[in-house]
């Protein structure tokens, strides 16, 4: 089909639409959105809307679908979160002037990462979008939140791994990348918590960047950090074609300032969501999270998502988290001041972006009279940190005043029909005020005169937007009417409305000085809008003093309601926690049914290795182990009685292969790359959690890996290790390696009941557990007795294995050690500080019945 076929207005959107091949074109027509060719064909099945067809000039109707323009946001934000981006194209001109095709353009482009509105934000979560650049020896990031104003940029020289892994950490919803880079990117996404799109991307705004953030604060950044902030930049003014002053102020900072956690460690531990259905109820967040405002939930989200690894910033958390913690009544006025505090960066940005209405500046006046409150309740505690946190803080309270002098307490939705500007504020609007109302008082004495003439007392003076004024008489009385002086106008049921001549005239005065009144609002409103958004910087800095408070109160709270202790941090080796629980499975748990167990990860016993049938509770407890060191150095209090934690570069957490849910590539391939990840990367000052390695092959090769991995983790890094494993053969490991330690989660058998004490002992779990509960089940006694025999020969070739591949022991050592085990494995049941009363003839079964 030739383009000279179509007519006017669809070329019109064919060149536009050229512009933004990747994106849906909203062409406005009207009151309506409309789409076109191919993209009206997604939309209709995206949105579910009906597909129609429009005569355009060809043989065949071109295909058509459409939105209305007030209902518009929400389709965009529901197709924004698909992961599309939408162009909206606006009249740019006034229809009735325009010759020929009224002049359209794209006012902006709406794309994942850069939705302001609708349902693609969550209140307590971030919606970043970034920005990475390779070089020749080095990588970069910078990360915006547009809603909020937030700019991060950090560099690294490591591989595009680390790069890629920190992009992760944002879980952001659209990346911009080189376009070398886009596939590996891709690939990466892949394992990120939210969808991302990728888009190829190398345009800078480097004049623009300039402006925006100074030429000294750009020149302080490495060149690689510098075009990833420009390159940002450069997307967002050509998507969003609008000022984005409230981009400001760029956050620097090096990836080793904080925790490093990859994405399968997040995940696993469940840090902000949970690996199940991906809901924020049952993660490390849900718990902890106890802010009041919505910046100080997403700063907590950011957190837990980057744990400190400087021991004094962790210890200047817990200063205050302590005192909150003590002083029940400073948090509960803390907090009640923070209740009334709205979300400061998403107003401040809508205020900078130019879309704010009256009542957001109304919510930011509420939250700005709040603010005092809460600055001086920090000043006055007994908090260092508090105090120094607030110390240089602007409050903005003459900001508070401007909105107070010049909005209404409850203004309209909407900004151009007036009402939102208060009396005394501007002398040219009261004086337009005045004869408006002059005008309306006008009105009430021609209704009383009228009914004076007429006789009718029920004749009303009334208005509606299609006829204007009106005299209203009932049919009743219609024959009251003197003819000749009223106009018939519009009839009803059982009444006709009239004007007159004096009435259109005096008409004509009041609507024009309303007119002028709601334009002169406006012009107010946004002068007062604009003169605000050139102070956006203090109020983002107030905004995260706010957060900063609101987290620490938070941490407080939840530590204060679910008896946390505070930690100690250390800058040795060993970590040892007393009556330690898992923050989460205790909280789901009815009353004080978790069983606390303690943990000591010591310079000479550095690796637990744990055995125990399947839901004795492993997992839960090296988790728990985690997330106690990371709450630690996010600076919460721990779920622990007491806990000393020297402070943690990493963690790594690899679990087998079948609880893994990565699809398609073969998942004990995927399990090997996360171990070498690991191996690589992993240092004396790491914590290491391997849950049932090795489970995705045949158990030969699986145990053989398992074997391999902790003791390069023993002998060549040296870092607290906790491995749980379903190889009970792996407990001779204790023999070879010196700071292995077996342990074992407990249980207990009554009959053909099975009781998980939850109990950590120290020693292996004893080998015949299955078979014995085969025997509990009833199999027969030949079966039984089969079986014992066929394991004790498969322990005593494992036993000779292990000795040609462990180092070499003295035969005594040997011995001794192996006559050690079996003590304990003998001995296992005993050891449990048991809290049911234990029943003699239930314990595993005897030496005797074993051989
Ligand atoms: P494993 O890893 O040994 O198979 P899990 O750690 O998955 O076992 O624990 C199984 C279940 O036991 C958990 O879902 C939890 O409900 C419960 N559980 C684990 N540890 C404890 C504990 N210390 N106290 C109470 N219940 C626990």
């Amino acid at each position: 089909m030739r383009m000279a076929n179509y007519t006017p207005m669809i070329q019109q959107y064919l060149a536009i639409k050229a512009e933004v091949p990747d994106a849906f074109l909203f062409f406005r027509l009207g009151d309506f959105y409309e789409l076109f060719f191919e993209d009206a064909i997604r939309a209709s099945r995206e949105l579910e809307i009906t597909l129609t067809g429009r005569d355009g000039g060809a043989a065949e109707k071109i295909p058509m679908c459409g939105v209305p323009y007030h209902s518009s946001e929400s389709y965009i934000s529901r197709l924004v979160q698909k992961g599309y981006k939408v162009a909206i194209c606006e009249q740019v001109e006034d229809p009735s002037q325009a010759k020929g095709v009224v002049r359209r353009e794209i006012v902006r482009i709406v794309t994942p990462g850069t939705a302001m509105e609708g349902r693609t934000l969550s209140e307590t979560g971030n919606n970043f979008i970034l920005s990475l650049f390779a070089e020749e020896g080095g990588y970069a990031l910078a990360a915006c939140d547009l809603t909020t104003g937030e700019v991060y940029v950090t560099h690294t020289r490591a591989g595009a791994s680390t790069i890629l892994e920190e992009a992760g950490v944002y879980a952001p919803s659209e990346v911009l990348a080189p376009p070398g880079m886009v596939k590996l990117v891709e690939d990466e996404a892949a394992r990120w918590p939210r969808t991302a799109v990728v888009t190829a991307w190398e345009r800078s705004a480097d004049e623009q960047a300039v402006l925006q953030f100074g030429a000294a604060r750009l020149d302080e950044l490495p060149d690689s950090s510098r075009t990833a902030v420009s390159r940002l930049l450069g997307y967002l003014l050509e998507t969003q074609k609008r000022s984005l002053s409230h981009l400001t102020k760029i956050k620097e900072y090096e990836t080793e300032q904080f925790m490093v956690l990859d994405p399968f460690t997040r995940r696993n531990l469940e840090l902000t969501e949970t690996v199940r259905d991906r809901s924020r109820k049952g993660s490390l967040l849900w718990v902890l999270d106890k802010t009041v405002t919505a910046m100080g939930g997403r700063m907590l989200r950011r957190w837990i998502d980057k744990p400190l690894v400087q021991r004094s910033k962790i210890e200047e958390r817990l200063e205050a988290v302590g005192v909150l913690n003590q002083d029940l009544i400073l948090r509960e006025e803390i907090r009640t001041a923070l209740r009334d505090v709205y979300d400061l960066e998403r107003l401040v940005a809508r205020i900078c972006f130019g879309t704010a209405n009256a009542r957001d500046l109304t919510a930011l006046r509420v939250s700005l009279e709040k603010v005092p409150i809460a600055l001086q309740l920090c000043r006055e505690s007994q908090s260092q940190t508090l105090r120094a946190l607030v110390a240089d803080t602007d409050a903005c309270e003459d900001i508070a005043a401007w909105i107070a002098s010049a909005i209404q307490d409850e203004p309209p939705v909407s900004v151009r029909e007036g009402g939102m500007i208060r009396d005394g504020y501007d002398p040219h609007l009261d004086k337009l005020r005045e004869a408006s109302t002059g005008g309306k008082q006008w009105l009430a004495e021609l209704e009383r005169k009228e009914r004076e003439a007429t006789g009718i007392k029920t004749l009303k003076i009334g208005f509606n937007k299609v006829f204007g004024y009106y005299i209203e008489v009932t049919r009743a009385n219609l024959s009251a009417l003197p003819e000749g002086k009223y106009e018939r106008k519009q009839t009803l049921a059982n009444a006709e409305r009239f004007v007159t001549p004096e009435l259109k005239e005096k008409e004509a005065l009041i609507l024009e000085a309303e007119e002028r009144m709601v334009g002169l609002e406006y012009e107010l409103f946004s002068e007062l809008r604009t003169r605000i958004a050139g102070e956006n910087l203090r109020m983002q800095k107030l905004a995260e003093v706010i957060a900063a408070l609101d987290c620490l109160q938070s941490f407080a709270e939840v530590s204060a309601k679910r008896q946390y202790r505070k930690p100690q941090l250390t800058e040795g080796f060993d970590l040892q926690i007393k009556e330690g629980r898992h923050p989460v499975v205790e909280a789901v748990m009815p009353g004080q049914s978790f069983i606390r167990n303690d943990t000591q990860l010591l310079q000479d016993r550095g690796t637990m290795l744990i055995t125990g049938p399947n839901m004795a509770g492993k997992s839960t407890y090296m988790r728990q182990v985690a997330l106690i060191a990371i709450m630690a150095q996010i600076g919460c209090f721990v779920p622990a009685e007491s806990a000393s934690i020297p402070v943690i570069d990493r963690v790594f957490t690899r679990i087998g292969a079948a609880d893994d849910l990565i699809g398609g590539q073969s998942t004990f391939m995927v399990e090997m790359m996360d171990i070498r990840v690991m191996t690589e990367r992993a240092t004396p000052r790491s914590l290491v959690i391997i849950d049932e390695l090795g489970r995705g092959t045949s158990t030969g090769e699986g145990m053989a890996i398992a074997q391999a991995v902790i003791e390069f983790l023993h002998n060549q890094i040296g870092c607290k290790t906790l491995v749980s494993t379903h190889f009970h053969e792996l407990a001779h490991l204790e023999e070879s390696l010196s700071s292995l330690r077996n342990y074992s989660m407990t249980v207990k058998e009554s009959g053909e009941q099975v009781t998980f004490l939850r109990k950590l002992a120290e020693g292996a779990a004893s080998t015949s557990y299955g078979i014995y509960c085969a025997r509990v089940a009833g199999l027969p006694g030949e079966v039984i007795e089969r079986a014992y025999a066929l394991l004790s020969r498969f322990e005593r070739r494992e036993a000779e294995l292990a000795r040609e591949t462990g180092p070499a022991l003295e035969a005594a050592d040997r011995q001794e050690a192996a006559d050690n085990r079996q003590v304990k494995q003998l001995s296992l049941f005993e050891q449990t500080d048991d809290p049911w009363p234990r029943e003699g003839k239930l314990q595993g079964p005897t030496a005797r019945e074993r051989a």
